[in-house]
């Protein structure tokens, strides 16, 4: 059995990104760049006014001055400028050549077409983004691995770009054993359950735009193995949740031996999910989750969250980490790292109750793991430890 840490690491040196796809800037939102972006023009590419106000030359600042024309954003006029006169111009507006300062309208005054300046404080150049003072032509705008955020969307389409390139996202099939599994809005004979895994996995993958294909296969060795090779085919990732122990019903694992998925790991020193398998073949990443559905959602977000983040082509993949101080104290067992949910206002941290691996009531209510390593066995109130925040 191997630790934690040991697990990510095999997950970050087995995982690669998947092949690269252009598409349209705005529908690149949540993908990460499979190229940096160049600025194939400065921003801005040409001196802006960024007030309303007047476009005058600085060393006329003490006299009258001579309101001769008016520029407003996108007129494309060359003007010519003389000393002792200015323009009018807007937010946005091309500052013409010969000026070199911008006044905003509210502290001058203006009578027969005479503009008076009343700013103390404005400096030569005030009011005026250069061009290029964003982004000069040919530098590097995003770096290669970012992921596109809406700010990014806008930046990369003021740039001028219409597509871009991006790293795919992986095709997904999840596949639920059990034969005491029956979906929800049918009957439900005593020693039933409703079947709720996968439900809750698809919300997981829709929160990161994929939409997997959903099978649910009783336990019966050849029909899990043949779900699971037609699976292993047609998707980038396979996420099976159940049968995966050793029990006698659990067949999972010997399918996946009697397809040639590699083993990659099996069985991690943690809680909940210690029978996690994690496997693959040359096309395709498989997952074994347990089926108890806590343990399944916690696995998901520790592993294959970060894997598909990866095929993505992410750089920073895991959850996000923070310290924060406990509000309870709590007590466990040497030799596993453990997983808890939590609630945290950011400030602090709070261990929910009911932390059992087939129970969803306290997950439903986190928005974070309080991930306490394998050595701990007391940890007291107020005491700092590691947060994962929750997508
Ligand atoms: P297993 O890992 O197959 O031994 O299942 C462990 C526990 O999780 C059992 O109590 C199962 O009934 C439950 N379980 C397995 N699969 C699901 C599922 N798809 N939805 C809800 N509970 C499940
Ligand atoms: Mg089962």
């Amino acid at each position: 059995m191997i630790s934690v840490e040991e697990a990510k690491e095999l997950i970050k040196e087995t995982v690669s990104p998947l092949t690269i796809k252009e598409v349209s800037v705005v529908d690149a939102l949540d993908y990460f760049l499979a190229e940096s972006i160049i600025a194939p023009l400065s921003i801005p590419s040409f001196n802006q006014s960024a007030m309303d106000g007047y476009a005058f030359c600085f060393e006329d600042i003490n006299q009258s001055i001579t309101i001769v024309d008016e520029v407003a954003a996108g007129d494309v006029r060359e003007i010519e400028t003389e000393k002792g006169t200015a323009v009018r111009i807007f937010t946005g507006a091309k500052v013409p050549a010969g000026y070199d300062t911008v006044v905003m309208q509210e502290l001058t005054e203006v009578s027969n077409n005479q503009l008076t300046i009343k700013d103390e404080g404005l400096k030569m150049g005030g009011n005026i983004r250069l061009k290029g003072s964003q982004i000069e032509v040919g530098d590097v705008g995003l770096e290669e691995g970012t992921k596109i955020t809406a700010a990014a969307v806008g930046f990369i389409s003021a740039l001028g770009y219409t597509t871009i390139k991006v790293y795919k996202s992986p095709r997904v099939a999840i596949i639920a054993t059990g034969n005491e599994l029956v979906k929800p809005g049918n009957e439900l004979k005593e020693g039933q359950i409703y079947e709720s895994n996968t439900f809750m996995l698809q919300a997981a993958l829709n929160k990161l735009k994929i939409e997997p294909t959903i099978t649910v296969v009783e336990d019966n060795q050849s029909v899990t193995q043949k779900a699971i090779e037609e699976a292993i085919q047609n998707n980038e990732l396979v996420l099976l949740s159940g049968g995966i122990s050793v029990g006698d019903y659990d067949y999972v694992k010997e399918s996946l031996d009697n397809l040639g998925v590699e083993d990659v790991f099996y069985k991690i020193k943690q809680k909940p999910g210690k029978p996690l398998f994690y496997g693959k073949t040359s096309s395709c990443y498989v997952f074994g989750l347990p089926g108890n559905p806590a343990a399944a959602l916690s696995c998901f977000y520790q592993y294959a969250y970060p894997a598909i983040n990866l095929m993505k082509g992410s750089t920073d993949a895991f959850l996000q980490k923070i310290k924060l101080p406990i509000t309870n104290q709590l007590k466990k067992k040497e030799g596993r790292s453990v997983f808890y949910k939590g609630f945290t206002d950011f400030k602090t941290v709070t261990l929910l109750e009911a932390q059992g691996s087939d129970m969803l009531k306290s997950f439903a209510l986190a928005n974070c793991f309080i991930y306490i390593p394998a050595k701990a066995t007391l940890i007291n109130e107020a005491e700092i430890v590691e947060v994962h925040l929750l997508p």
